[in-house]
Parts: C-alpha cells; structure tokens; sequence
C-alpha cells in the first residue's frame, strides 16, 4: 500500500484546504514547511528543504524504510513545529524498522481480526510475532433485528488464551463504544495488559469500568504526543498519529515491526478546520509513505461514496443559523459522543443569548468529563438543571438530548411520544436532527 500515500501525493488534488490558518501558515515566512502532504515531494519548493536548526536536508535522499542509518543519524527530518499542532509532528526518527530488523529471525507477522470486519462494531484486530503480540482495539457491537435478547455483542478472544504473557498491550485509537465498549468484560481475559490510549479516551474507559468494581484496574499508559514511541517487546514499536474523528482524541497507530511498518488509521477523516482540534498530522502521515508501509489497515465510515466530509466547522455555520433563527424553544438531538457537536450547540448559545439543558445519561456524562479534561469550553451558567426548563421563556432555551437517529430508548423518542417526564413538544418548538 506504499505507493498509493506516495501516488497521492504527486497528483494534483481534487480537495484542497481551505484558504485559512493552515495555509495561510505554510506561506509565512517564518513557516517555510507546509503542513499538507504533497508539499513532501521532492520538486514541490521549500517544504522540508530545512530543518529547524537552518540546516539543508538533502532533497535527493530516498527513504525505502529499508536503509540502515546510525543511531547518531536518526532524527534527520523536522517539519515545522505548527502553531496548531498539540500532536503535530516535531521530530521523525528513521531508523525504526534497521533496528527491528535483526530481530526478525525469519519470524511470521501475523495479523487477525476478532471483530470490526464486514461489520459496523466490535473492532479488534491482533497482530502477532515471535512471543509479542498487540491487540488494537475492543468494542462491542449492537445487536441486529433478527438477534432478539441479545444486549450486544463482544468480540470472542479464546484465540489469545494460552499466550496471556505474551500480550504486551492493548491499544485503544478512540472512545466510541464500538473501540472501548468490550473491556469491562474482557479485559480480564487478555491478562489485564497495559492500555495505551489518549487522554479522553482514557476518561471515557474510566468513566465505563466503574460499574465493574469487581474487575482488575486498568493500567493505563497514556498517549500524549505523536512523537511518542512506545517499544512493546521485541517486535513491536507503537507510534500514534494523529487523525481527525468526530470524538476528541482520536489517534491512529502505525506499528513498526521487523519486516515492515503497518499502518492502522483507526476511524477517520480528515477535517481542515476541526472544532476543538487540530487537523489530522497529514505531515506525518506522508513521511511514513515516504520511508515505506507493508501495509495500510484503514477504515472509514461511507468511505466507498465519493466526495469529501464536509467540515465540523460548517456544520456549526448551519447549526448557528437555525439558532440565531428559531421563534421559541430548540431541540436538538446529536451523539453523545459527539462532543465537537455539542462544542457548537454550547457556543451558538451562549452567542444568541440561550441556555441549555442536557438530556440522556450518558451525553451528560460525557458532556461532564470531556469539560473537566479540558476538551469542552462552556462559560458557568450555560448549562442549566432541570428545575429551571419551565422558569425560561421559550426563546432563551436550548434542549440538548440523545436520539438523532431515533433510538428507541433515547430522550427524543420519549418526547415525541409524549412519554418525556418534563418536555412536551408545543407549537413554536423547533426540532433539530444533528447526527
Ligand atoms: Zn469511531
């Protein structure tokens, strides 16, 4: 899957960035390096062509990912450290896979899903060599119409269960459920390994397992930095990069082994002006084509259909408008993941004056970690509790709720059958579906 990063990047693309911040940024004169990744090639003007310290790179070296260099040698390309970039790119080391290399011993990689293919949910997927193996991810999945009874559906690990000691870690690329939603119940099962995940997603998997007081505690290992390494036995190095999702910190991993660099992407877009996030690390992204990928294991909702995501910032534009609009009182029912979407709602409100009162147990909960950990910005007093629905007039009211595809048990469903223990819908009622 090699060429397809590096074909990419030579064609003229169809979808450019918008004229904004990014850029705007790369044609700075003090940011000679632009952050896009067909800047990389070699004819493409300044990008790369010095390192931070002044010094050239030499434009006519080609990275094959199989070359031996010093250790000395190692960290020889530096893209611009952006102003945008938590987990933009500071420092590539090259010299991953000639240290792996010697291990290699005619060992067999081997990598296998237990879940998550052909299907929406359960993802898990083992890789395996020598006497090291790294599981990414553990989700469940929810059941089908034709599986009456079932709650929902975790992936069958038994495959694992004679090599416990060998599992030298489980890492988790984001928080939806159908990445974390297994581990209450199997995570004692893989020999409780170390979890390498990001921040929030942490939170989130903290937030989950405490209704399983009597389960082992979790081991985390957090993953902060896309310049992070993490060596995981012999065979294994873990790199995280950074990706666009519509949860917070989402991450993929490109695991560096002895016969080649796999790239995971995990679920993701890429957004150029994200909402409380920075841009996928396209940089990064193209330098591990540039060095060589044995393979690409990449995975995008709707990914078949033509086009390109539109932004999380335009979505809010439109989501503004209805606000600024609306006569009286607005429901809106999202994800309670989406937390970039209630960013928007929060925002737009405190700009037109509402409040807003959340709906679902499990958006306020989200809603309530992702503000603690620093992803979420509201001022106090936004938020309002139950008791003051009915003291508002309609016009200064926001109801933020779960259903926005109808779910049968979420709080949209309950209002619109008027089963709701305190909102009924009125005339004036403006009912927005942001899913
Ligand atoms: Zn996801």
């Amino acid at each position: 899957m090699t060429p397809k990063i590096n074909q990419d990047r030579r064609r003229p693309r169809r979808h450019r960035p918008p004229s904004g911040p990014i850029s705007g940024a790369s044609q700075s004169p003090s940011a000679p390096v632009s952050r896009t990744p067909q800047s990389v090639q070699p004819s493409g003007g300044a990008p790369y062509s010095q390192r931070h310290d002044g010094r050239r790179f030499d434009r006519g070296q080609k990275f094959d990912g199989r070359q031996k260099f010093d250790r000395g040698q190692k960290s020889i390309i530096v893209a611009r450290p952006t102003p945008l970039g938590r987990l933009a790119t500071k420092t590539e080391n090259i010299g991953v896979l000639s240290e792996l290399a010697p291990r290699a011993n005619g060992e067999k990689l081997r990598v296998y899903a237990l879940g998550g293919l052909e299907e929406i949910g359960r993802n898990c997927t083992v890789f395996e060599m020598g006497n090291d193996i790294v599981v990414v991810d553990l989700g469940l999945m929810f059941p089908e119409e034709d599986m009456p009874g079932i709650d929902f559906i975790i992936p069958n690990v038994e495959a694992l269960k004679d090599k416990l000691k060998n599992i030298r870690a489980l890492i988790v690329t984001h928080g939806h459920m159908d990445h974390i939603g297994g581990i209450p119940y199997l995570m004692d099962k893989l020999g409780n390994p170390p979890l390498y995940t990001a921040p929030l997603t942490a939170g989130i998997i903290r937030k989950r397992v405490e209704e399983f007081p009597r389960n082992p505690k979790i081991n985390f290992v957090t993953v902060e930095h896309a310049d992070a390494r993490f060596n995981l036995g012999a065979n294994f190095i873990f790199e995280p990069f950074h990706i666009n999702h519509n949860i917070s910190d989402a991450f993929g991993a490109a695991l560096h082994t002895p016969v080649g660099t796999i790239l995971i992407t995990g679920d993701f877009k890429f957004d150029y002006t994200p909402v409380n996030d920075e841009p996928a690390d396209l940089n990064r992204i193209a330098l591990f084509g540039a060095k060589g990928v044995l393979a690409l294991m990449s995975d995008s909702t709707n990914a078949e259909s033509p086009g390109h995501q539109i932004s999380e910032r335009t979505v809010g534009e439109e989501l503004e408008k209805i606000i600024a609009n609306a006569p009286g009182r607005i429901i809106i029912a999202t994800f309670s993941s989406l937390l970039t979407r209630a960013q928007l709602i929060l925002e737009s409100a405190e700009k037109h004056g509402r409040k807003v009162l959340i709906e679902g147990r499990s958006m306020n909960a989200n809603i309530e970690l992702a503000h603690q950990l620093g992803y979420l910005h509201y001022q106090p007093g936004t938020i309002i509790e139950e008791g003051d629905w009915h003291k508002l007039p309609p016009e200064k009211l926001i109801l933020m709720c779960t259903g926005a595809q109808g779910e049968k048990n979420a709080v949209l469903m309950r209002i619109a059958n008027a089963e709701h223990r305190f909102v009924e819908l009125k005339e004036g009622d403006t009912v927005v579906f942001s899913s």
